[in-house]
């Protein structure tokens, strides 16, 4: 079991006096920001390029500036631009300006598990993982709801970096839901699972569905929305998490659980099992990270290519058609 923070296990303490440098004001960053000045840490600037998220950050009463600038005046730096540009960003404007004691805050563990950045032995890194995008971590803080987060210690320098990623968890609004432990190389395994094995099977699931569907001469539009178009099964999926994966099935009728359950154990999983495995392979041995890699070296071309070939699809065409009709 992974061991869960809640708001009374973590203290601002150890983070309230520090001067906190969140390099990146974009979905994670903006949102980190604001909430955790809301709890009291006065001492928040940001580091940006020059561009429309650092217009943004002065207009949201920050202290802005460069990111070497930032990095060299903080304590605790969030990094918090994007895992693609961040090892080149660090090893350019941020590395040099790092200092013995320094903390080193990670929203993912990319970039640390396939060591495209390695730490220097004199600062604490830390990791504090939303499972929320941008939008949420604000407004769920807001709300006084909270949100989950992964949290972990990779290195632990000054020997109090427990509780400083709790303190941080803290004041952006974590612990008042769920600060789960787990360690950088734990997060970027499921979060990279979810992404190559759960989703696109998911995925294909709902495509082939539909296409089946079409094919046996069914109404597109109606296929569409009885497969997500209605939000009801968006509504399903909030029920999973509120009453329970099997137990919101009495929500349904008798003819749908007796339908949902009497076929759920004749569905054949191998194949699933092998998806998994050969991504689970692909993600451990560092051969997805290094195609990857080298797509972005490549210019994008087969990420673009892809995204063109999705865009295309017939399903998008029914979308557009029933925008604004439904
Ligand atoms: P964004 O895509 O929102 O980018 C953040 C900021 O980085 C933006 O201000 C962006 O500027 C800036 N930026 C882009 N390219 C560069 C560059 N080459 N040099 C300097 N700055 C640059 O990032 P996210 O907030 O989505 O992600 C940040 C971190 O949070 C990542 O590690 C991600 O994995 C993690 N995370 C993200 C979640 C999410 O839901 N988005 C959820 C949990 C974790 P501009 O706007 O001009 O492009």
């Amino acid at each position: 079991m992974s061991k869960i923070y809640y708001d009374q296990d973590a203290s601002l303490d150890a983070v309230v006096n520090k001067k906190i440098g969140i390099i990146g004001y974009g979905n994670q960053g903006r949102a980190q920001a604001l909430n955790m000045r809301d709890s009291g840490l006065e001492h928040v600037s940001i580091g940006s390029i020059q561009d429309a998220s650092m217009d943004q950050a002065k207009n949201d009463g920050f202290d802005a500036g460069s990111i070497e600038e930032v990095s060299r005046e903080s304590d605790i730096l969030f990094l918090l631009i994007p895992d693609e540009v961040m090892p080149k960003v660090y090893e350019q404007n941020i590395l040099p300006g790092l200092e013995s004691g320094n903390v080193l805050n990670f929203a993912s563990g990319y970039n640390i598990t396939f060591k495209k950045i390695v730490p220097p032995e004199f600062v604490d890194v830390i990791m504090v993982a939303p499972r929320m995008i941008g939008e949420g971590v604000r407004e769920l803080f807001v709300n006084k709801k909270g949100y989950p987060a992964f949290v972990g210690v990779e290195q632990d320098h000054s020997g109090n970096a427990l509780e400083i990623t709790l303190g941080l968890a803290k004041a952006m609004g974590a612990t008042m839901k769920a600060a789960m432990e787990v360690t950088m190389q734990q997060e970027t395994m499921m979060d990279l699972f979810a992404e190559q094995a759960t989703w696109p099977m998911i995925e294909n699931i709902l495509v082939e569905a539909f296409e089946y569907q079409v094919k046996m001469g069914l109404p597109p539009e109606a296929v569409l929305s009885e497969l997500y178009l209605s939000k009801e099964p968006a509504y399903m999926f909030e029920k999973m998490a509120d009453v329970g994966f099997f137990k919101q099935l009495p929500l349904h009728s008798h003819t749908s659980q007796y339908g949902q359950l009497s076929r759920f154990h004749k569905f054949d999983r191998e194949p699933i099992r092998s998806f998994m495995e050969k991504a689970v392979k692909e993600i451990e041995n560092g051969s997805f990270a290094k195609e990857w890699e080298q797509e972005q070296a490549n210019g994008m071309i087969e990420f673009n290519r892809l995204r063109a070939e999705a865009f295309e699809h017939p399903i998008n065409r029914i979308e557009e058609k029933l925008k604004d009709q439904t």
